[in-house]
């Protein structure tokens, strides 16, 4: 459960002023409209722990689906940051949004000129929006999620130190205006980053909004249409395929947008792409379930092998009624067997 913040707190981002802003997202509302409006046939996958009891993951899928309790959004709070830095912030999400919008519409409908790196990794680079502009845009978005599981789980994802060091970059680079931050010579030197993207020409293309559950180095978020990698201390993780699904030809200097001279985002295949997102979900049903089973069997004093046989079989017979939210047949049934 998240704790309750107040106005007389310090802004989490300047650590100076006083958090008076209310309604702050984590994510960026304007990056993942498109994919819970428009695509309707996408799914939005989106692990809210702290809207569950007991478990450690909360899911929602299948946002088409007319359930009041799934559109609610997840990702906003009120008093983590002040009015300055939630403008500031705007200002960069303002300059990125619609072109990163723009761009993944434009690569399904096949108008981008794709380019291949040495290890055969394509991307497609650009001039704007402009490149130190775009790193600091998801350096706060993944700042901003480490920050959100902080607050809900109270788990971090990636070292203290490391998210000090992206918040002191974020509060130093936001301050500036515009003009400055474009041109300035640090980003080289700042943690390195990896933009990926997919077609998302079909209807089978899912998007998550959250860090991997599994600890990696670089460390996946998720952020709609986008999934970023960054590096967050020297040590690369050797089994970083078999952790993400990704394949480790793609942690290449060449796909890495702060060593490039512009824009860079890359691009992986469909099929790639949806391994990773199932790889997650897997993942994240198999906790989930275990954390049901585990309040089944304390609530009804089963043995955990049955109270997990019996969600399993209840399940089941929901998924007819929501073929696409295993998570929700879940609840219904942990419900059910609780009465
Ligand atoms: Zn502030």
């Amino acid at each position: 459960m998240s704790k309750i913040r107040t106005t007389e707190e310090i802004c989490l981002l300047c650590k100076i002023n006083k958090s008076d802003k209310k309604g702050s997202h984590y994510t960026p509302a304007g990056i993942t409209k498109r994919v819970i409006g428009e695509r309707d046939k996408e799914e939005l996958y989106t692990i809210c722990s702290h809207e569950a009891e007991t478990s450690t993951y909360y899911g929602r899928s299948n946002l088409s689906n007319k359930d009041p309790e799934i559109r609610k959004p997840p990702h906003v709070d009120d008093y983590i940051f002040c009015t300055e830095c939630e403008k500031r912030l705007g200002i960069i999400e303002s300059e990125c949004n619609n072109p990163l919008i723009v761009l993944t519409d434009a690569l399904a409908a096949g108008k981008l000129t794709i380019s291949k790196t040495k290890n055969g990794n394509k991307y497609y680079s650009f001039s704007s929006p402009n490149r130190n502009i775009i790193i600091i845009y998801f350096y706060s978005i993944i700042w901003r999620q480490c920050l959100q599981q902080e607050l809900e789980i109270g788990s971090v994802f990636i070292s203290k130190v490391f998210q000090e060091q992206l918040r002191e970059i974020i509060h130093t680079e936001i301050s500036k205006p515009i003009m400055e931050i474009e041109k300035s010579k640090d980003f080289e030197n700042y943690p390195p980053l990896i933009i990926l993207t997919t077609y998302h020409k079909g209807d089978s293309t899912t998007n998550f909004i959250t860090p991997h559950p599994t600890p990696s180095n670089p460390q996946l978020f998720f952020i709609g249409t986008y999934i970023n990698l960054i590096k967050h201390s020297e040590q690369a993780s050797v089994d970083f395929e078999t952790k993400t699904g990704f394949p480790s030809t793609l942690l290449e200097k060449d796909l890495v947008i702060n060593f490039w001279h512009e824009g860079l985002i890359g691009i992986v295949n469909e099929g790639v792409w949806n391994n990773v997102i199932t790889k997650l979900a897997k993942l994240e049903t198999e906790k989930f379930l275990h954390n049901m089973a585990t309040r089944l069997s304390i609530a009804k004093r089963l043995p955990y092998e049955d109270s997990r046989w019996q969600l399993h079989l209840c399940a089941e017979n929901l998924k007819s009624k929501y073929p696409n939210n295993y998570v929700k047949c879940l609840q219904l049934s942990l419900e059910h067997l609780l009465r």
